[in-house]
């Protein structure tokens, strides 16, 4: 049997009396048939719109007509996910968009971030590297920068020339100036690293760039949650969120060990395809070769728009109330550039994501990077 999200059931009740045991201390879950009764008029729409469910018209009426349904609960965090078989067997087909690129190629006539010396302003104590780094014209916070990727097009992870080094290098520099941020003002400590990948992914600027922020006094709220919810598990159950976070994802098949970094699948992704990377450390040397990895593997899924996120305890030497808190990196699929509507709604602000994509095919896709 191929494991799929919406056998969890199945493929929870397999694991052994330890795994099982750490699986129900973290995670929950229901399952549940939806029940869609498509008028005899819907038929033909129907088959044409889900022809991958079933080889047959009745098949895929079959599919249509009861449709599982399986909602994963963080108990620790409240993260929630509701995943959808008839959603979920999507075939993905790697394709070329030619109308993409074509857009990318002509916006480099007016590309600011082709000329950042003339066309970006600097932080107050400068660029990192020449002309790698700038600030962001209207800031989030005190220190907002950006780097600026030597290619202009954002697709380049989606190439064959695309390096493990150029990763390292983003990662350098990013530390680097808030390395320097952080001289400038000791308490701007809360240094957040982000990569907006295309309009989807709320970038405004097409040419590639990732941008970083330097925060006072407290984390980002979405950073201090989770160290808070980490701490709360480490009291209630006596064991460590992020260990246990690992493990689990492991013993359900859904991880891949890449140097230190351990790379998950997440069980309860944000939206499509969402991955987590857990280092020990910012400085880790596996940490930009299991990025790229993550990246060349979204890729092979025909990610093209995406949001990269580094959670890491705040700068300026260990912080007693950050011990245990390991670096992560999330990277989630944003979807179809070509699609007017958003990827989100009232659903993921408020309730539980709604997600198509399933976490063990993503998991394959993990599994086969090199
Ligand atoms: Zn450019």
């Amino acid at each position: 049997m191929t494991a799929t999200i919406t056998r969890l059931d199945e493929i929870v009740s397999a694991l052994g009396p330890e795994d099982r045991r750490r699986f129900d201390r973290l995670f929950d879950f229901a399952v549940c048939e939806a029940r869609v009764l498509p008028p005899p008029a819907m038929e033909a729409w129907i088959a044409k719109a889900f022809p991958y469910l079933a080889p047959t018209r009745e098949g895929v009426l079959g599919a249509i007509g009861r449709q599982r349904i399986v909602h994963v609960m963080n108990r620790a965090t409240g993260q929630a996910t509701l995943f959808n078989a008839v959603r979920a067997q999507r075939p993905i087909e790697a394709k070329a968009d030619t109308d993409l690129e074509r857009e990318i190629e002509a916006a480099r006539a007016k590309c600011s971030f082709c000329r950042p010396l003339e066309q970006t302003p600097a932080n107050t104590f400068g660029r990192i590297g020449q002309a790698k780094t700038c600030a962001n014209v209207a800031a989030y916070d005190g220190y907002h920068g950006l780097v600026i990727f030597e290619d202009h097009s954002p697709l380049r992870f989606r190439t064959d020339a695309f390096r493990p080094e150029e990763v390292a290098d983003l990662l350098a520099t990013s530390r680097a100036w808030a390395d320097r941020a952080h001289a400038e003002d000791p308490a701007a400590r809360y240094f957040f690293l982000m990569w907006n990948c295309l309009w989807k992914a709320g970038a405004s600027i097409l040419h590639g760039h990732a941008q970083m922020t330097v925060g006072r006094k407290f984390h980002y709220g979405k950073v201090e949650r989770l160290r808070r919810d980490a701490l709360g598990y480490h009291r209630q159950v006596g064991a460590d969120y992020f260990a246990d976070l690992v493990a689990i994802h492991e013993s359900l098949g859904l991880a891949a060990r890449w140097g230190g970094v351990a790379a998950l699948a997440h069980l309860a992704p944000a939206k499509e395809r969402e991955l987590v990377l857990v280092a020990d450390r910012f400085d880790s040397p596996d940490l930009a070769p299991a990025v790229w990895r993550a990246l060349r593997a979204f890729a092979a899924l025909d990610v093209k728009s995406y949001n990269m996120a580094v959670y890491m305890p705040p700068l300026g030497g260990p912080d007693p109330d950050w011990r245990g808190f390991p670096c992560l990196v999330l990277l989630v699929d944003r979807g179809d550039l070509s699609a007017k509507t958003a990827d989100v709604g009232a659903m993921e602000f408020y309730a539980s994501a709604v997600v198509s994509s399933d976490p063990f095919q993503v998991a394959a896709a993990l599994k086969a990077q090199p």
